[in-house]
C-alpha cells in the first residue's frame, strides 16, 4: 500500500494500471498529453476519484499522470491489446458509415468469453470509441450480475447519448440532447447469472430485443449506429442455446470472443456458413483482474446504493413512501432452484421457472429490491415477467401491526404502479 504522491511517465501506447480497494481511494490527475479510461479521454488537471474499481489508463501519443492515495495495486504495462480493438472499432465504423450511406442497419456486436476477460472493458471501449465519432450505438447489457446500466439481476439496455465516464461508467438516467430524460429499457431477471434460470432468462432477451427493434424502428441514427451487446461469461457448451438465442434474438453480425480458444473454434464452426455474421478472437488483456466473490458482492451493493443515492459526482436524494399492504400486488419467480421431482404433478421444470406466484407482504420484504412493473391493471397478470420495468424500489421497514412497508424511491410520492417483483438481490443501507 502507498498513500504520497507519485507521477508516471506513460509512453506512446503504454497504460498504466491501478486496483483501488473499496475501503481506499486513489486520485488521478493528467498532468501532460492524453489519456483515455476505458476509450474514454480524461480532461487535463481534473481530479478522478476512484475506490473499489480496477482501471486501465491507457495513452496512445504519451502522457504523464500524477496518482495520490492507497491503491493495492499500480504498474504501467508495456503490451496491450489496444490495437487490434482499436481495429475493430474501426471495421464497425466503416460499417455504420455505409448503414448510413444506404439508409440500413449498423453493426450488432455480440461480445463473448469467460467471466473476467474483459468483456465489459471491450464494451465500454467500443461505445465510447463510437460515441468520440458521434455515432450513439444502443449498449444492451446481458449480464445480469453487477447491473451496469439499471439494478444487479435486470437485462437492459440503453441509447449511449454520452461517453461511459471514467469513474462513474453507466448512468442509470441520462438526458438526451433535448434534455428529455432517456431511461433504459429494462426487464426484471432478478438472478445474477443467466444459467439460475435459463429459460426466464432467453424468455426475456426475446422481449429486451424485440424492445430494441422497436426502438431501432423509429430512430434512424441508433438504427445505423448498431448495438454493442455485453454478456455475462456464457461458455458452457450447455448453454450455447442461449448464445444462438441472442444471435438470432437480435440480428448479430458480429460475434467477438475475448480469451477463449474453444468457445472461438465452437462458434466459428456454428457460423461458418453464415455470410452476414463474421466471428472474431480478440486477445484478453494482461490487466484483466480476476474479481472474488466478495468483490463482486461488493459491486452489487455499490450499484444498488447508485441507483437510489447516485455517486459522489452526482448525488440522487431518494424519497420514503409508506405503501399498505393492501395495495401491493407482489410476485416472485416460481422457484425457480426446487428439483424437478419436487415440482407438482405435471408441472414440469421448465414451465415453473417463467412462473410467477404471488406472495403476500410480510417481514420477508425487509431489506429487499422490488422491481415496479410496468404493468397495469387492465393487463394479463401472468404478463407480469413480460413486461418492462418502471423502477426499483428498496423495502426499508416492514410494520406487521399497521400492515404496511415503508420503501426507498428515487422518485417522490405514491408507488407509480401496484404490480411488483421480488429481486433475489437483498441490500443494507448504511
Ligand atoms: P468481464 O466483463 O469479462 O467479466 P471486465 O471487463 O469487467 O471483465 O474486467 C474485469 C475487471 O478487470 C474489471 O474490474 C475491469 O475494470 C478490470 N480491467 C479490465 N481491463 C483492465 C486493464 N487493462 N487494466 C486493469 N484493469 C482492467
Amino acid at each position: 500500500m502507498t498513500d504520497e504522491s507519485k507521477t508516471y511517465t506513460l509512453l506512446p501506447e503504454q497504460e498504466f494500471r491501478l486496483e483501488v480497494d473499496f475501503a481506499s481511494t486513489a486520485i488521478v490527475q493528467l498532468k501532460s498529453g492524453t489519456a483515455e479510461i476505458f476509450g474514454a479521454e480524461l480532461a487535463p488537471a481534473t481530479i478522478y476519484s476512484f475506490s473499489g474499481q480496477k482501471v486501465a489508463i491507457f495513452s496512445w501519443h504519451g502522457c504523464t499522470l500524477e496518482i495520490q492515495g492507497a491503491c493495492s495495486v499500480q504498474y504501467v504495462a508495456e503490451e496491450t491489446p489496444m490495437h487490434s480493438y482499436l481495429n475493430l472499432h474501426t471495421a464497425l465504423a466503416q460499417q455504420r458509415t455505409a448503414a448510413t450511406a444506404s439508409q440500413g442497419s449498423g453493426p450488432v456486436v455480440l461480445v463473448l468469453g469467460p467471466t473476467d476477460a474483459g468483456k465489459s472493458s471491450l464494451s465500454k471501449i467500443l461505445l465510447n470509441y463510437a460515441v468520440r465519432q458521434q455515432h450513439h450505438p444502443i449498449f444492451v447489457n446481458l449480464d445480469p450480475a453487477e447491473g451496469s446500466i439499471a439494478m444487479p439481476g435486470t437485462l437492459s439496455a440503453a441509447p449511449m447519448l454520452h461517453l461511459v465516464d471514467p469513474v462513474d461508467e453507466f448512468s442509470a438516467i441520462g438526458l438526451d440532447k433535448t434534455g428529455e430524460m432517456a431511461a433504459p429499457l429494462c426487464f426484471h431477471y432478478g438472478f445474477a447469472a443467466s444459467g439460475d434460470n435459463p429459460k426466464l432468462f432467453r424468455l426475456l432477451i426475446t422481449k429486451l430485443a424485440s424492445a430494441v427493434h422497436a426502438r431501432l424502428k423509429h430512430d434512424t441514427a441508433s438504427r445505423q449506429a448498431g448495438l454493442i451487446i455485453d454478456t455475462g461469461g456464457t461458455i458452457d457448451p450447455n448453454s450455447y442455446d442461449i448464445i444462438k438465442e441472442c444471435v438470432d434474438v437480435f440480428n448479430v453480425t458480429a460475434i467477438v470472443i475475448l480469451g477463449h480458444e474453444r468457445l472461438y473454434s465452437d462458434m466459428n464452426r456454428l457460423y461458418t456458413n453464415s455470410s452476414a455474421i463474421s466471428v472474431v478472437k480478440l486477445a484478453k488483456s494482461g490487466g484483466v483482474v480476476n474479481r472474488d466473490k466478495d468483490y463482486l458482492r461488493q459491486a452489487q451493493q455499490r450499484a444498488i446504493k447508485k441507483y437510489f443515492y447516485g455517486s459522489a459526482q452526482c448525488e440522487y436524494s431518494p424519497f420514503s413512501a409508506i405503501a399498505w399492504y393492501q395495495d401491493l400486488k407482489i410476485y416472485r419467480v416460481e422457484d425457480s432452484i426446487a428439483p424437478t421431482s419436487a415440482l407438482p404433478l405435471g408441472l414440469d421444470r421448465k414451465v415453473s421457472e417463467t412462473q410467477t406466484v404471488p406472495m403476500d407482504p410480510g417481514p420477508i420484504l425487509l431489506h429487499s429490491i422490488l422491481t415496479v412493473s410496468s404493468l397495469d391493471s387492465t393487463e394479463d397478470e401472468s404478463k407480469i415477467l413480460e413486461s418492462s420495468a418502471i423502477g426499483f424500489v428498496y423495502v426499508s421497514a416492514v410494520n406487521e401491526r399497521k400492515s404496511t412497508i415503508t420503501v426507498l424511491s428515487p422518485i417522490p410520492g405514491r408507488l407509480p404502479r401496484k404490480y411488483l417483483l421480488l429481486s433475489s438481490f437483498k441490500w443494507m443501507e448504511m
